[in-house]
């Protein structure tokens, strides 16, 4: 008996408890009493919530397949109101006088789509953007309006990139150039004379506060970005040598992504605001205190400070730092500067969901199914390894584990010497799943198991192959071990049977998920539905829009997925916004500089060679091309 099972009637609840969806949700992520998965733009009110299933059929209805990468403004727009008035309500609970302006970091998504319409909902609350290269700042030149908003340039700076930023500044824009290394001060001042500009300058530190987490490397004194302490002081002084102290008018540091210990963040913006305060002493102007990013998403929705989730709430966040700044300024009555922070992963990580369907199931059960008695020729050791089976109960799983592997290592050996044949080598292998199957069900019922057996399981897991490319589509899940939430779609009110890892259709062996979310622990394997045999079965990888798509690669010449863009309504309908097709495969063939015309040239001629030869007709040809054409023409996924 599976262990969900003896909890009894399985319900809506159930699935939400095991999936964890109220957790790391948000409120934006429910199930319906359908057994779907909805989207609530409006977080816990559920009238205007929308099934996954239902936009799924909708997006097929118009021939778009999986996989698809599905974005919702509506959780783009929530979420920058939702820091925006978290900051505002700190600051009015707090009395604090300043005011918060936020940045979007254009890297977390660089999507024209995504950063479009961040400028288009920060308007109202003069969200700007952050950019870190000559690119993000073209790009961000195109898209922001809001000359209230804050344009912080980031990152190594050429001047060709500082003349950008000082036009944008004669233009009026609130642009800041953050000083990164101490040589850029004199490019930045040089280009100013030379434009007759002035700069908006602000200077990024490297803080001795750490942070824990996967980025840690970003803060500290070997972090590669940002002025140390005397760099800083020197950096004042030419400033000063050059009557340019008056263009001194942030602060900047990043500690890092997703830091979950909300300590971290407290003490650096402590040490960052020592820092500020006496570069006001210095008779900097300053007014501007950019706290970079580093607010982390609970993915895993234990609020814990693990590295994939964080200790505390946004108001949270957003209250103690409110609180940290006024603690070193009050005292000595420095005025209270602009908060700027640059939230990328909590403004865009609920924004997108990448679906996929289920392409076929493998179950390591049915290798097993043993024989009842074997053949007078049948070798020592498979008969050994059939007793093992025939002898096993619950008190002795552990012996008949080491037994089973012992002998199972022995025939094998013996197939590499050639002393049994290939169809008894395969013989023997399914006596040894039906032992590896015998011994997990046994163990289930056992209060102890043994140490040795602790991950059984995970030996006989079905693997679920799915259909999208982990490298493509979820590059952290491979290059970082990040860990996703990953659910059914629909079939909530059944009890999942089954457990199992999940595959791509790379077949590259680290095209695979075997971490999963869990409250307390990482789970190694996920519950499943067996899958019914016409009906496609649908999982989400959710919370998915921050720097996945940006970083996902060619693996196996997988390309883009689908991407469509909703917006629901206030009455419950939605409309899809945007459809972007995925790469095909001659956009992704062209990628790695084929040339799809010249491809068709010469597969023309080799098929041309096979008429000559005789080998097809000039019929099998016309055939043979199209195939061919339409296969350069097609998706790069598994088509339906
Ligand atoms: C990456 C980056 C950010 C974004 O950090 P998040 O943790 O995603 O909010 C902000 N500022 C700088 C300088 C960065 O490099």
């Amino acid at each position: 008996m599976n262990k969900t099972e003896i909890l009894g009637r399985w319900s809506k609840e159930k699935s939400e408890e095991l999936y964890g969806i109220k957790n790391w949700g948000a409120g934006y992520f429910s199930i319906s009493d359908t057994g779907e998965v909805l989207v609530n733009p409006n977080k816990e009110n559920e009238s205007t919530a929308v099934s996954l299933m239902d936009i799924i059929s909708g997006i097929r209805d118009r021939g778009l397949d999986m996989p698809v990468l599905l974005r919702f403004e509506n959780l783009l727009d929530s979420q920058i109101s939702f820091l925006n008035n978290s900051f505002r309500e700190a600051m009015k609970k707090l009395n604090y006088k300043g005011e918060y302006r936020g940045v979007y970091p254009i890297k977390v998504n660089q999507q024209q789509q995504v950063v479009e319409e961040v400028t288009k909902f920060g308007q109202r609350y003069h969200h700007g953007l952050e950019v870190g290269s000559k690119a993000e700042l073209i790009a961000a030149l195109s898209l922001l309006k809001d000359k209230e908003a804050c344009l912080i340039c980031n990152g190594y700076k050429d001047e060709e990139f500082i003349d950008l930023g000082l036009y944008a500044v004669k233009m009026g824009y609130k642009c800041f150039f953050v000083i990164e290394i101490p040589g850029e001060l004199d490019l930045v001042m040089e280009r100013s004379q030379a434009l007759g500009v002035e700069p908006n300058i602000g200077i990024r530190i490297k803080l001795s506060s750490k942070a824990g987490g996967h980025w840690m490397e970003s803060g500290g004194d070997r972090s590669i970005f940002g002025l140390n302490v005397s760099q800083a002081i020197e950096a004042v002084d030419t400033l000063r040598d050059n009557n340019m102290l008056h263009c001194l008018k942030l602060l900047h540091y990043h500690l890092g992504s997703q830091i979950p210990n909300i300590r971290d963040i407290r003490s650096a913006v402590l040490e960052a605001t020592r820092v500020y305060a006496e570069l006001v002493k210095e008779g900097a102007p300053m007014g501007y205190l950019d706290l970079g990013g580093g607010l982390a998403v609970d993915y895993d929705g234990s609020n814990t400070n693990y590295s994939f989730s964080r200790n505390y709430t946004v108001e949270e966040y957003c209250s103690d730092i409110v609180e940290a700044v006024m603690s070193i300024l009050d005292p000595g009555s420095v005025p209270h500067p602009v908060i700027v922070t640059e939230s990328g992963r909590t403004t865009v990580a609920y924004y997108s969901v990448l679906l996929f369907n289920v392409l076929h199931v493998e179950k390591f059960e049915e290798y097993g199914d043993a024989p009842d008695k074997l053949d007078e020729s049948t070798s020592e050791q498979i008969r050994n390894l059939f007793d093992v089976n025939k002898n096993l109960n619950q008190k002795n799983i552990q012996e008949c584990y080491n037994d089973a592997l012992y002998y199972r290592d022995e025939i094998r050996d013996m197939f590499k010497h050639g002393r049994i044949s290939l169809r008894e080598r395969a013989f023997s292998e399914k006596i040894f799943w039906n032992i590896i199957n015998q011994i997990a069900k046994e163990k289930q019922k056992l209060k102890n198991s043994p140490p040795d057996l602790e991950d059984i399981e995970n030996a006989i897991a079905d693997i679920y192959y799915c259909n999208f490319s982990v490298f493509q589509s979820i590059p952290d899940s491979w290059a970082i071990d990040q860990l996703f939430p990953i659910m059914p779609l629909h079939r909530l009110l059944e009890l999942p049977k089954r457990n199992a890892v999940i595959a791509d259709i790379t077949c590259d062996c680290d095209g695979k998920i075997d971490r999963f979310i869990d409250l307390h622990d990482v789970k190694t394997t996920l519950p499943l539905h067996e899958l019914k045999n016409e009906d496609d079965y649908c999982l989400g990888v959710f919370l998915v829009g921050a720097y996945q798509e940006t970083l996902g690669d060619l693996h196996n010449l997988f390309g883009d997925t689908n991407v469509v863009s909703v917006r629901i309504n206030p009455d419950g309908s939605y409309d899809l916004v945007k459809e972007i097709h995925g790469d095909s495969v001659a956009d992704v063939l062209s990628y790695v500089e084929f040339d799809p015309k010249f491809m068709l040239v010469r597969f023309r001629q080799t098929a041309e060679a096979a008429v000559r030869e005789g080998r097809i007709s000039a019929a099998d040809r016309k055939g043979i091309m199209f195939a061919y054409e339409n296969g350069l023409n097609g998706y790069t996924y598994y088509e339906r």
